[in-house]
């Protein structure tokens, strides 16, 4: 459902607007030495200190990170984690569970349970200089009486408004020769426009254009339409607030809808600056053509382009799809490639925001060459974090040796924070136990680095102390 597929992009608001609760600064970010050093240093930023990368977290905190980080290090354990997960279930009784998980995977990599579990935890971050990225995790498709419910949620958290939701767009946008504008956001998500008359696709065989949803039911078209008019309600929302929508990227054979949809949404709502972002997956073989193709768009039409680029999340589910359809692989044949791929498509972005400064981008990886890599860039060619045009993204509960120091050197960047019920979330746990049981030598860096700091705090005294 669409309330999945984007993400409310918070900062501080004090900041912004001065509404909302006054941040808690205990440690202002350092202002980074922009220029003092030659034009191609990269500024210093230390990935590599587990003092100032933990300084957050309490010494519980940092006991519950080795020991998820190290059970997602046996191989078994994670390759049956929906197994062990539903036994658990049974075994223990859901109350039990529900603690059981808390204590650990949920409690490492989800915030809670509903908007108003997760502000703590969003205004520790923000203090030490690292923004929100809200992600309702739930890995389904929404119920309408759920769906119903969650904009009554965003409602509150200043997102939506019910109200608003009962004004959709009227008037169906007839061109002069009759046809409908298929390029036009407002007809999208009129209620009273066939969506079937409005998406086209190739058909390979014939090679005509057939409408994508002539194979839908009624009840299918409705639920689509109900989707466009959602995100028709956040993006307004957004806009009014001055808070940004992140488009997720999901597999191969669901991605040019989303994109195509997300591609609409940026016309509509980027013409004063980046509502919308759409993300871009490096490990796909046309990736260069899908970011140069968009940003090209961008700029002839004028709008703002905002993209989030990862490296992509479904490698493996790709190639067993493609092998067993007997499709080309769309993914690059090496994790070089999607590695050479990832630094191509970025410079591409980079260079087209020191053209024009109208091109944004989430260098969302936990790759610390990667943002390494962007750190030199942006200072070669000029371009000041304080711009906020080139911003940085991690996982909640992965890497706070990048986010953190990041955060305190004064540069945008952010925390992706799932949020959700315990159960509804399990499928989102088992996809980073698995990410990080395939990055073994990321998550040892890590989990060496949870370990020194708490030994330090140990030997100093302060395992208890709040400030530590
Ligand atoms: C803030 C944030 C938002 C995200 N949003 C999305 C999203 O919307 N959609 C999505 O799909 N993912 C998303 N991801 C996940 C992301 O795509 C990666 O799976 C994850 O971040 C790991 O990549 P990395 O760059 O951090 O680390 P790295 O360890 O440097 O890269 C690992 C990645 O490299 C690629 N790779 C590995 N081996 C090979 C190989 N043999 N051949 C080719 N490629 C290979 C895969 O993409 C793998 O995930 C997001 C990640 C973050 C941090």
């Amino acid at each position: 459902g669409a309330g999945r597929r984007l993400a409310g992009f918070l900062r501080g608001p004090a900041r912004r607007s001065g509404r909302g609760a006054v941040p808690m600064r205990c440690c202002a970010p350092r202002s980074p030495a922009w220029g003092a050093r030659g034009r191609s240093a990269a500024p210093v930023v230390d990935f590599g200190d587990p003092q100032e990368a933990f300084r957050s977290k309490s010494s519980a905190e940092l006991l519950r990170g080795l020991v998820v980080l190290g059970l997602c290090a046996v191989g078994p354990l994670v390759e049956h984690n929906r197994e062990l997960l539903q036994l658990g279930r049974r075994v223990l009784g859901q109350a039990l569970f529900e603690r059981l998980m808390k204590m650990t995977f949920y409690g490492q990599f989800v915030a809670g349970e509903d908007q108003e579990a997760i502000k703590p935890l969003i205004r520790r971050n923000r203090a030490f200089g690292v923004g929100a990225v809200l992600d309702y995790s739930v890995e389904e498709d929404l119920s309408p009486a759920r769906a119903e419910r969650q904009e009554l949620a965003l409602a509150k958290l200043g997102i939506a408004t019910k109200a608003e939701s009962q004004h959709w767009f009227t008037g169906e946008n007839v061109g002069e020769s009759g046809t409908v504008d298929l390029l036009d956001w407002n007809s999208l998500i009129d209620s009273r426009t066939k969506l079937s008359k409005l998406l086209l696709v190739p058909n390979i065989k014939t090679r005509q254009l057939e409408p994508l949803l002539s194979h839908f039911t009624e009840e299918e078209e409705l639920q689509m339409k109900r989707m466009l008019q959602r995100m028709d309600v956040l993006a307004k929302r957004a806009t009014e607030t001055g808070v940004r929508l992140m488009v997720d990227a999901e597999q191969s054979y669901f991605q040019p809808a989303i994109s195509r949809l997300t591609l609409e949404m940026q016309r509509r709502f980027n013409r004063e600056r980046a509502v919308i972002f759409n993300t871009h997956q490096c490990y796909l073989k046309e990736a260069y053509d899908n970011v140069s193709v968009d940003v090209e768009l961008s700029r002839r039409e004028g709008w703002h382009f905002g993209t989030k680029l990862v490296r992509g999340a479904y490698m493996d589910q790709e190639r067993e799809r493609a092998a067993k359809i007997g499709y080309e692989d769309p993914i690059n044949p090496t994790y070089e490639k999607t590695n050479e791929m990832y630094h191509r498509c970025l410079d591409y972005v980079l260079e087209e925001i020191k053209h024009s400064r109208k091109a944004n981008v989430m260098v969302a990886t936990h790759n610390e060459d990667t943002v390494k890599f962007t750190l030199r860039r942006m200072m070669e060619l000029g371009i000041h974090p304080s711009e906020k045009k080139v911003c940085f993204g991690q996982l909640l509960g992965m890497c706070d040796q990048i986010t953190f120091p990041l955060g305190q050197a004064g540069f945008p960047v952010y925390k992706y924070v799932p949020y959700g019920p315990v159960d509804e979330v399990l499928p989102y746990l088992s996809r980073r136990a698995q990410e990080n049981r395939g990055f073994m030598q990321r998550a040892n860096q890590e989990r060496d680095l949870l370990w020194r700091e708490f030994k330090r705090r140990l030997f100093a005294g302060t395992i208890f102390s709040t400030n530590p």
